[in-house]
């Protein structure tokens, strides 16, 4: 029988390193998360052919003096953590103190490291494990560690690693993942000499969204808050509106106290959260980022911790649930149904309108008192009066039966008369056109102050431009800051922007209010809103308009709220109608 023994360092090393080590992305896992908990500001990442020859992650954290430095690399040897005690209320990102030593013990090793207050950094070269070199070294302050030769000492693992490619790719998710959990970071990732990622310190996940994915995807994202004060965790995030959805789930990307984790249980609640809007199959957007006390979770059940156990399992399900099921709620109301106005009141609308053409009667088109009035006085249906004039009959359909879309471009209702095909695009540009108008009306300018105020210089001119018509732009909901001859800030927009090419916006908008001011001498604030309001539904365009069935079947009850349901604000025709007579007729 063989003797018990307790392993050397060296075997135990290399046996640590086959669990947390699978392959370079996991090196760089380590050594980045060292750096976060070391308080880096700026990670510098560069490997080589897929991080299979050369890794080198460089930080502005604290470094390590030469013994602590020396101390790193010893087996379970860590700063993070003192008794066992700890392990309930891990809030750092490493805490076995195995990653360093296991690395170490299958490549070759660099580390160089300096603290800010010591005049000298400290270099130690180590070679399969094995100390070789230790000297002095000029180094900013921070740490810098290489990699070179990944399982040079272990050929059997190096068999398991694939394509080059591959294996960047890995990296490049990581490393996107780790930023977006920590936007306040900036990370640089060089993979063979070109730069695949390089975002700036960001204030928040949003920003960082928007620099590595791009502006239009993030435009698309609803911000998600948990509203429950009593509960034990906090969820913030962003989702995808309904009818942005995708074939797979690789962008659900959810985060416990900034860890990316990978979780069934958090993936049922976010898409059950969106029944009914959800095309079978499809998935939504969803970056969720969960806070919770260390000691209710357990990041331990795998080495490299990519899972994890809640405590209360249920009570996060079904807050993630609640939590996503309410933003949509909101955005129903406001933004995706523009208008939660009854379809009487829009009959009545249109009954006013069209007796208004007739009678040429004068009362303000929002004057809603007024008109409910005279519509309840009606005797007869003022539809049928104006039958031959305006042929709005068919707008007196609300129960348009949604059919189907073609080239997903037009949606196809059947209506009692025939079929009706719609312009999706226009239609939506129509509902949202009046609601911005009608905003302004109620006089509930809704204002977004930006994150970042934008910097613009004018020329004179201009600048003369938006000095005299400053009140104008607050009116239209554009606050501008003068901070020198020429130059401005841009500090809150309209909500209805979504940040989209801003400073192209307020450009168009200031030589707009310039070259028409000029002449329009009456009422230029109307003029210029629906200046403004064109602009921001021009940004459909842009958009990914694929909409749900369920968008679609409601559509046209949003568009019956319309003054003029018929045309889009560019005046072209939203919607005809093909009579049954007029599909007889072609048969015979
Ligand atoms: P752990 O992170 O689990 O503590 P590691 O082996 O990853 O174990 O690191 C060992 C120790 O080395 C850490 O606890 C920390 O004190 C120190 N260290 C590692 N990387 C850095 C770094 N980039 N900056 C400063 N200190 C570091
Ligand atoms: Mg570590």
């Amino acid at each position: 029988m063989s003797v018990v023994r307790i392993l050397s360092d060296h075997v135990a090393n290399q046996i640590a390193a086959g669990e947390v080590i699978e392959r370079p992305v996991s090196v760089i896992k380590e050594l980045i998360e060292n750096s976060i908990d070391a308080d880096a500001k700026r990670i510098y990442i560069k490997i080589r052919n897929g991080g299979k020859s050369l890794i080198q992650v460089i930080d502005n954290g604290i470094g390590m003096r030469e013994d602590d430095a020396i101390l790193s690399i010893e087996r379970h040897a860590t700063s993070k953590l003192r008794e066992s005690n700890d392990l309930n209320k891990i809030t750092s990102m490493g805490f076995r103190g195995e990653a360093l030593p296991s690395i170490a013990s299958i490549s070759k090793f660099t580390l160089k490291t300096r603290k800010k207050e010591c005049q000298n950094g400290t270099e130690i070269q180590i070679y399969a494990g094995k100390i070789i070199n230790k000297k002095e070294c000029g180094i900013p302050y921070g740490t810098q560690i290489s990699v070179e030769n990944l399982f040079a000492t272990v050929p059997a693992r190096k068999k398991y690693l694939k394509a080059d490619s591959y294996e960047s790719s890995l990296i490049n998710k990581l490393i996107r993942l780790i930023a977006l959990a920590h936007p306040d970071i900036s990370f640089e990732l060089i993979d063979n000499e070109k730069t695949i990622i390089n975002t700036a310190k960001c204030i928040n996940e949003k920003f960082r969204i928007t620099e590595l994915w791009n502006n239009s995807f993030s435009k698309n994202l609803i911000y998600i808050q948990n509203t429950n004060e009593e509960s034990s965790f906090k969820i913030h995030g962003y989702i995808s509106k309904p009818g942005i959805d995708r074939s797979s789930k690789n962008e659900m990307l959810f985060f416990v106290n900034k860890r990316p984790i990978f979780s069934k249980l958090l993936i049922d609640p976010v898409k059950d959260s969106y029944r009914g809007l959800l095309p079978r199959g499809r998935f939504p957007i969803a970056f969720v980022f969960i806070e919770i006390n260390p000691s209710e979770i357990d990041i331990n059940v795998h080495p490299t911790k990519k899972e994890i156990k809640f405590e209360n399992e249920r009570e996060v399900s079904n807050s993630i649930f609640k939590t996503i099921e309410n933003a949509l709620y909101e955005k129903k109301e406001s933004e995706i149904y523009p208008s939660n106005n009854n379809i009487a009141k829009a009959h009545h609308l249109f009954n006013y309108k069209t007796l208004q053409k007739e009678s040429s009667e004068t009362i303000q088109a929002n004057d809603f008192s007024n008109i409910d009035e005279k519509s309840q006085n009606q005797t007869e249906d003022p539809v049928t009066i104006n039958r031959q004039s305006l042929s709005y009959d068919t707008i007196k359909e609300t129960d348009w039966k949604f059919i189907d879309t073609l080239n997903g471009n037009y949606a196809l209702y059947k209506t009692q008369k025939g079929i009706v095909i719609l312009n999706i695009l226009r239609a939506k540009q129509r509902i949202r056109y009046d609601e911005i108008i009608k905003q302004f009306n109620n006089s509930k300018i809704c204002e977004q102050t930006l994150m970042i105020p934008i910097q613009l210089q004018f020329d004179p001119i201009l600048s003369n431009t938006i000095d005299k018509n400053i009140k104008l732009l607050i009116k239209l909901g554009f606050t501008l800051e003068k901070f020198g001859e020429n130059f401005y800030r841009l500090i809150s927009i309209p909500s209805y922007f979504d940040g989209y090419s801003l400073e192209s916006l307020i450009r168009d908008i200031i030589e707009e209010i310039h070259t028409r001011s000029a002449y329009l001498k009456k009422q230029p604030f109307e003029f210029f809103l629906k200046f403004v309001a064109k602009k921001a539904i021009k940004e459909f365009y842009f958009k990914d308009n694929k909409e749900t069935n369920f968008v679609l079947e409601i559509l046209p009850k949003n568009l019956l709220n319309s003054l003029e349901p018929l045309t889009c604000p560019n005046g072209k025709k939203i919607f005809f109608e093909i009579d049954k007579r007029e599909i007889e007729k072609k048969f015979n």
